[in-house]
């Protein structure tokens, strides 16, 4: 009996980095992890053949062979058609994306089943089995990073709703005529609650000469603001930068607000970099859902920091494809 049934691959394609590793799904835990730049620049097809490269690697440096591995699973940043294999619409990556079967050239170079995933989702569906969100049936997370992602599992199931495009929690609408978005809507949560949001927040109160910490750590550049350093701003007492955070965190609540009055959760996930801020945006964020929910119940609602960190894409990508094969 080979051991092939235990091992799968977990793969993460960011804007900046390739990240691959082998996911040992009887130990939960990974191995291995490899990673190279993206290099979007090179074009899709430079792309694949170094995710391909990237893959072989990470299996070969946690002493395995391909045919050791069950199943792929790959997280990719944007709108896909997953039972097809094919990409739609990749945001942050340069070059052309539309309609590459990923899936497909991914396979033939590998010999392995390959299962496309979009990596908010594959973040949720690891933080549900693996991290914060054991033991709950009905959770939303959301990843709070250069953009905000997110997911929902409802009743046991991660929902996916037409070619796995239910969950952009990040884009949900909360000011009518608000700033444009990268997705091409305007007003979205991401303009006001991303780390990019809060740079960019931060920036215009050293312009506007509001914030003197600020401009002394940016060292009066706006342009070298970071969401990291508005959040030091803000723990060193800076009124202006707690408020950016207030205001982040508002906006959040609300989404929050919304997720809870359509799928009542019993827990809210939040990750990536922002998340790390802590109480600065939990706070408002709780305190919003609090005023502003009274339809359903919310006392038992739990809105916690994920568990998985930089590694919650990797191990959803290879667990949703463990789940694809057991599904299929
Ligand atoms: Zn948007």
């Amino acid at each position: 009996m080979s051991t092939g049934t235990r091992y799968f691959v977990g793969v993460d394609v960011g804007g900046t980095n390739l990240r691959a590793a082998v996911w040992d799904a009887d130990a939960e835990r990974l191995l291995a992890v490899q990673y190279v730049p993206t290099l979007s620049h090179a074009g899709h097809a430079a792309v694949l053949a170094r995710l391909a490269g990237l893959i072989r690697e990470a299996i070969a440096a946690a002493g395995l062979t391909l045919d050791q591995v069950r199943a792929v699973g790959v997280g990719l940043p944007g709108r896909l058609r997953p039972a097809e294999g094919v990409v739609e619409f990749l945001p942050n990556l340069v070059g052309h994306w539309v309609g590459v079967q990923a899936g497909e050239v991914l396979t033939a170079a590998l010999g392995r089943p390959v299962h496309l995933i979009n990596d908010a989702r594959a973040m949720t569906f690891g933080e549900w089995k693996y991290g914060a969100g054991r033991g709950v049936d009905t959770l939303a997370c959301l990843t709070l990073g250069t953009g905000i992602g997110g997911g929902v599992v409802v009743n046991g199931q991660l929902l996916w709703g037409v070619n796995g495009t239910l969950g952009e929690i990040g884009h949900q609408i909360v000011e009518a005529d608000g700033l444009p978005c990268t997705c091409g809507g305007r007003g979205c949560l991401e303009v006001y609650a991303s780390g990019t949001a809060i740079a960019a927040a931060g920036a215009r109160a050293i312009r506007e000469g509001r914030s003197a910490t600020l401009r002394d750590m940016a060292e009066d550049d706006p342009t070298r603001v970071t969401a990291d350093m508005v959040a030091r701003a803000a723990q060193s007492g800076d009124a202006t930068a707690q408020a950016i955070f207030e205001r982040a965190g508002l906006y959040l609540g609300i989404v929050i607000s919304n997720v809870v009055l359509t799928i009542n959760p019993q827990r809210v996930i939040l990750g990536g970099g922002m998340a790390g801020v802590g109480e600065l945006i939990f706070a408002p964020a709780r305190r919003t859902l609090r005023e502003r929910v009274h339809l359903a119940p919310v006392d038992h609602i739990e809105i916690v920091p994920a568990q998985l960190g930089a590694d919650a894409g990797l191990i959803g990508a290879a667990a949703w494809a463990k789940w694809s094969g057991i599904r299929a």
